[in-house]
């Protein structure tokens, strides 16, 4: 891991810290130029308050090809919200590296917004 501030790859892992989500997040500390960091500085989900899961469902859900403002609507988002999340996701690709784990935020289940993605399609393309 090297250190986002100085590029440094004399890092040191630096303890762990919980988010408010019950997410841990790993902390470093560079040796270099003294600063701490954590695993998701400098990526396309740091100080993002919005809860992981929820803009990786609303990111999945565009791919799908459900429009931004209904995907803002499933997930009780605004469209602004929706838009930026992309933006940040496509100025950033390569730096994308979701982070699992079973503690989330979100209440929506997955086949409930496969269903509604589904709907959306051709009826010749739905499955049954
Ligand atoms: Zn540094």
């Amino acid at each position: 891991m090297n250190c986002p501030h100085c590029h440094s790859p004399k890092t040191q892992k630096d303890g762990q810290r919980q988010l408010h989500t019950g997410q841990r997040v790993q902390g470093y500390r560079c040796t270099a130029c003294k600063k701490r960091f954590n695993e998701r500085t400098g990526t396309p989900m740091s100080r993002l308050r919005t809860p992981q899961a929820v803009v990786e469902t609303a990111l999945k859900a565009r791919s799908e090809g459900l429009g931004v403002r209904a995907t803002a609507r499933v997930l009780d988002k605004s469209h602004n919200s929706i838009s930026k999340w992309e933006s940040r996701l496509a100025a950033q690709e390569s730096k994308w590296s979701p982070t699992p784990g079973a503690e989330t935020e979100v209440t929506l289940e997955g086949d409930e917004l496969y269903t509604k993605v589904e709907k959306n399609r051709p009826a010749h393309e739905s499955p049954g």
